[in-house]
């Protein structure tokens, strides 16, 4: 594993906790010698991830569309900044320079993002893992959820298991690292149903 695309938000949040995560889980990256991938800008949790792993002396890379240049200030002090023509490009080249993906803390942008990426592992789209970096229990609500969603038929517990959580961004990197993708077809249930 190389590189880590991260998803999270353009504010930094109501708490001062989540900045102090996002730095701890950049410095995390630094030391497990892994590169950032993300979003490419300077605001909220996305410019605190970024200016730490850079002041560490690591590798940030950004890609970020010619839209968003000026709204979510395009960082120019990045390893690598690639100015793409669109979102769909933006998570598509995020998605082929990571090796997994963990989104923090964020809004809908950052929930979109996460969710593209956990449904491309269900369908098998790509084997790479999937994370939430639990910052605070930030994410039990949509942990819940997901389970709410098994309980009542509608997805598969093997699939909610296989998205990494952790609180620790050591550990959680520890949890990347050690991931093996389930076997399971999501669509052999399915064709053996009709
Ligand atoms: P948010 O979590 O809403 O603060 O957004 C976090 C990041 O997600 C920002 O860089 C947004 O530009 C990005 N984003 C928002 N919507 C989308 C989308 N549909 N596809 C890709 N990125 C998005």
């Amino acid at each position: 594993m190389k590189s880590v695309c991260v998803y999270c938000g353009s504010s930094n949040g109501a708490k001062p906790l989540y900045a102090e995560a996002a730095r701890a889980f950049g410095r995390a990256l630094v030391e497990a010698d892994l590169a950032l991938v993300y979003g490419g800008g300077k605001v909220g949790l996305m410019g605190v991830i970024a200016d730490t792993v850079m002041a560490e002396g690591g590798r940030a890379i950004g890609v970020i569309p010619e839209l968003l240049v000026n709204k979510e200030v395009g960082h120019n002090g990045l390893t690598e900044l690639h100015v793409v023509p669109d979102m769909h490009q933006r998570k598509k080249m995020m998605a082929d320079l990571s090796d997994a993906f963990v989104a923090m803390p964020g809004g809908a942008g950052t929930l979109e993002e996460l969710f593209e990426v956990f449904t491309w592992a269900q369908l098998g789209y790509h084997q790479k893992p999937v994370a939430l970096l639990n910052i605070a229990g930030f994410y039990d609500p949509l942990i819940a959820m997901l389970q709410h969603t098994v309980d009542e038929g509608f997805m598969r517990q093997t699939y909610v298991d296989l998205l990494q959580i952790d609180a620790d961004p050591t550990a959680l990197i520890g949890k990347l690292q050690h991931y093996s993708p389930p076997s399971t077809d999501k669509w052999a249930i399915k064709r053996d149903a009709v």
